[in-house]
């Protein structure tokens, strides 16, 4: 059997490094012939596995429809501007995004196989082509926590999130360091003075963060260094919850879609209730839940189902 031909885009970016990582691991580039696409760099030298072959260009049509597959860790805008002309053209290949632009409509699926892998089967026996994964943290939480959702443990939950610069992307994560280096600077000499008063340091590093300009913030739109930001991503007032940001929105919505529970699917909807923060941290959301049980189960149970539940799975003792 000839070998699918796989567009990759995006594939430097923050979920694209990640993602060739995990599949140079997994070895999965022998089973494909992969192709490398770029929106800012063609003719570019791509990854090892191009063997020689130069950047493509991501916008190109034609190029695209010769694929079997594309796989596009670029971004939503990318998504918007690509995916129904590609359509319309009449391409019937498989999409696989990382972006949240196509996660929610119907002919799309929320892809997590260590927690979906049935409702993922499924639609490839139904012939969906458009596989969306989810958004980090929803897709952290239920990894987590799949042991109880198997069970059908959870009657509902809130999850409390500290996300790292990470889940903007690779630009946010330079902005982040290069801020760090900006304030780091703005109190060397009074750091390099164990005499120094701490609230003079204080002062000034403060006065620094709202001195930052405009192109110092430019990915976060204020400083995270040192600081927290109690908001990610749109307002969803106008969807008529107000008070909700799209973050926080996401975690009843992809959760439940994930799940195979909701609007379309026998199962009802598990109400999650989410407060999602930006922290000043590189890598790897944290989460607090709270979480109702439908029924009692004792702490060993719970943590058996937890720990069983997926091979990415791990249960830590809570202890200093
Ligand atoms: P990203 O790091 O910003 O990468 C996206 C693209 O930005 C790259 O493919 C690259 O495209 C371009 N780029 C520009 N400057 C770059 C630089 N200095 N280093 C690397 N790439 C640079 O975005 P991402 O975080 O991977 O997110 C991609 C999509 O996945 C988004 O839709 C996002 O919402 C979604 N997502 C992100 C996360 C997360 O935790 N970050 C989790 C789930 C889903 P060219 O090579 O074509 O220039």
């Amino acid at each position: 059997m000839s070998k699918m031909k796989v567009g990759l885009v995006g594939w430097r970016g923050m979920v694209g490094s990640v993602l060739m990582q995990r599949m140079r691991e997994e070895n999965d580039f022998a089973h494909i012939e992969p192709f490398f696409f770029t929106t800012s760099n063609v003719g570019g030298t791509a990854p090892a596995e191009a063997r020689g072959a130069p950047l493509r260009d991501a916008k190109d049509f034609k190029q695209l429809s010769a694929m079997d597959v594309v796989i596009t860790c670029q971004g939503g805008d990318y998504t918007t501007e690509i995916y129904e002309p590609l359509r319309n053209a009449g391409w019937t290949g498989y999409w696989i995004d990382a972006a949240k632009t196509l996660r929610m409509k119907d002919h799309a699926v929320i892809i997590l196989d260590p927690v979906n892998m049935p409702v993922i089967k499924n639609a490839l026996t139904r012939g969906v082509k458009d596989y969306i994964g989810g958004n980090c943290t929803v897709s952290c939480m239920l990894i987590g926590l799949s042991g109880l959702f198997q069970n059908d443990l959870v009657e509902w939950m809130t999850s409390m999130t500290y996300q790292a610069a990470s889940g903007g992307g690779a630009t946010h994560m330079r902005e982040l360091l290069t801020q760090f280096g900006t304030i780091n600077a703005e109190v060397k000499a009074l750091l390099g003075d164990p005499h120094s008063a701490i609230l003079e340091i204080d002062r000034k590093v403060l006065a620094k963060q709202h001195a930052l300009s405009a192109e110092e913030t430019q990915h976060f739109g204020v400083p995270l260094a040192g600081n927290l930001i109690p908001w990610i991503d749109k307002d969803m007032a106008s969807m008529g919850t107000p008070g909700m940001s799209l973050e926080e929105w996401k975690g009843m919505a992809e959760t439940n879609k994930i799940l195979g529970r909701g609007p379309g699917f026998d199962a009802t909807a598990i109400p999650i209730d989410s407060l999602c923060v930006r922290v000043g941290a590189m890598r790897c959301h944290s989460q607090a839940l709270t979480i109702k049980l439908k029924r009692d189960v004792p702490l060993d149970e719970i943590e058996a189902f937890i720990a069983n539940a997926n091979e990415w799975a791990k249960v830590v003792p809570n202890t200093r």
